[in-house]
């Protein structure tokens, strides 16, 4: 803490993950000799620079870009961007070290980081955001490179953005490096799936947690909070294979359809035409919207946070569960606080932490800069890979929680799985 002031989010990221280690060091001393822990909870470069962008009335604005370069144990560092106002120096190191216990569990070869800026890309016209996206690329293309550093895209950075920072990046460089970033369209060298990679993962991740629970999740009521790019594709998922997703919502409030959200209105509104949930009602008047409402106090079987870190809470965990709720599964990234993951785990309800549920999006980016590299086009991956990929982390999770005596706990299984790759190519390079 005194290392890190004024970052709560990175030291409860820290905290969640070093607390289930004990067992894995106790049993490989090895780790401890070479000081493990620590190397592993200190990122290999913190990046910080200002980013001036000129607006729509020709005022200069000036945010703060970051990027954070964690963990290269075991490939070049990989994680999103984010622009938000609310993102620190704290919110980049929490999302980036996660990132590493994520990448690992993917079992491909990607180490760790993230990045962003504090910039918000509500109520900014195109121009705006791309003289935005330009200005951070301006400086950001020093640091990246398909070998070393590869961005993609997290929340309010999505195709649009990553097609703003490429063109920057191929203008200053005079190099088509396609593998340089990823979440790219497909016409340019993206894949299909990328998009839908991450929320159509977390429903396969549920569905392998409730097969262990010998439910499945067709025929379940489901809420999923957010409406953005990794809540829509858990949406469409989860409305193919028949289970019914009653609710999501943005920062403003709640939608409610009891008849099952109409994904295909969804995705209109917020990828197409940009606009507020509030929108849903023009097209289904029957639906009801709470502004500022909480959507945990819906009832439903299954719940999947896909907003952001910290957005259910304690009192959120105990009502879902009094009201029947029978698992968890994580789409954003730390959604659930520590108080509310105890309640989970404490009731043994199925909760599947972010790191392990949502690791599809990257897998699939991953594989991604696999093709780049062979500067073939017209590929694709199938979903049949990622559900395979999504499958794996899943057994490695259950092996692992029950290798260390606590079957059914996938934060342990997840942060020790994911830790095992990492440590062992730290310690097979030398103190460095
Ligand atoms: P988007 O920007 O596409 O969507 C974010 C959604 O969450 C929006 O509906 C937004 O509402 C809502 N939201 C954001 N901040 C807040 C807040 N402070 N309070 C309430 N609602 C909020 O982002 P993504 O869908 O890409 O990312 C969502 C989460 O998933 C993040 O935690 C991200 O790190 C994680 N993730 C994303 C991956 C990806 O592939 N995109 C991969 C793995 C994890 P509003 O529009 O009102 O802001």
């Amino acid at each position: 803490v005194a290392r890190n002031p004024g970052e709560p989010e990175f030291h409860q990221a820290l905290h969640e993950v070093l607390e289930t280690l004990t067992p894995v060091l106790a049993r490989h001393p090895e780790y401890q000799r070479h000081n493990i822990i620590e190397h592993l909870c200190e990122p290999e470069r913190q990046i910080i620079f200002r980013v001036p962008w000129q607006d729509d009335a020709g005022q200069i604005q000036i945010n703060r870009g970051f990027r954070i370069n964690f963990n290269s144990a075991i490939g070049p560092y990989k994680g999103g961007l984010r622009f938000h106002p609310a993102v620190t120096i704290g919110t980049m190191k929490f999302l980036a070290f996660e990132q590493t216990f994520k990448n690992a569990l993917t079992g491909l070869p990607i180490g760790s980081g993230k990045g962003g800026a504090d910039f918000d890309p509500k109520g900014k016209s195109d121009a705006e955001v791309m003289r935005f996206c330009q200005s951070f690329m301006t400086e950001l293309y020093r640091h990246i490179g398909d070998s070393t550093d590869v961005p993609a895209g997290d929340i309010g950075v999505g195709t649009r953005e990553i097609g703003y920072l490429f063109g920057q990046y191929k203008r200053i460089t005079n190099r088509y490096e396609s593998g340089v970033i990823t979440g790219k369209s497909p016409g340019w060298g993206g894949t299909v799936i990328r998009k839908k990679a991450t929320g159509y993962g977390v429903v396969y991740f549920a569905e392998a947690m409730l097969a262990m629970k010998e439910t499945e999740l067709c025929n379940k009521t489901c809420v999923v909070s957010g409406s953005g790019n990794v809540a829509l594709y858990a949406i469409e998922k989860l409305h193919s294979i028949g289970a019914r997703v009653i609710a999501c919502s943005d920062s403003d409030g709640v939608i409610i359809d009891e008849n099952g959200l109409d994904i295909k209105t969804l995705i209109q509104i917020k990828e197409q035409d940009r606009d507020r949930l509030t929108a849903y009602r023009d097209h289904h008047p029957h639906a009801e919207y709470i502004k500022n409402g909480n959507i945990w106090d819906i009832p439903c079987d299954v719940a999947f946070p896909c907003a952001t870190q910290n957005e259910l809470h304690e009192k959120d965990a105990n009502k879902l569960i009094q009201q029947g709720c029978i698992a968890v599964c994580e789409g954003a990234n730390m959604p659930c606080t520590p108080e509310a993951v105890a309640v989970f785990l404490d009731n043994q309800i199925a909760y599947g932490p972010g790191k392990a549920a949502n690791a599809g999006g990257v897998a699939s980016s991953a594989l991604e800069m696999q093709h780049n590299a062979t500067r073939h086009s017209g590929f694709e991956y199938s979903e049949e890979r990622l559900y395979e990929i999504m499958n794996n982390i899943h057994r490695q999770c259950c092996q692992t929680a029950e290798e260390f005596g606590v079957p059914g706990n996938y934060v342990v299984g997840a942060n020790i799985a994911g830790f095992r790759r990492v440590a062992d190519a730290m310690l097979a390079f030398g103190v460095i």
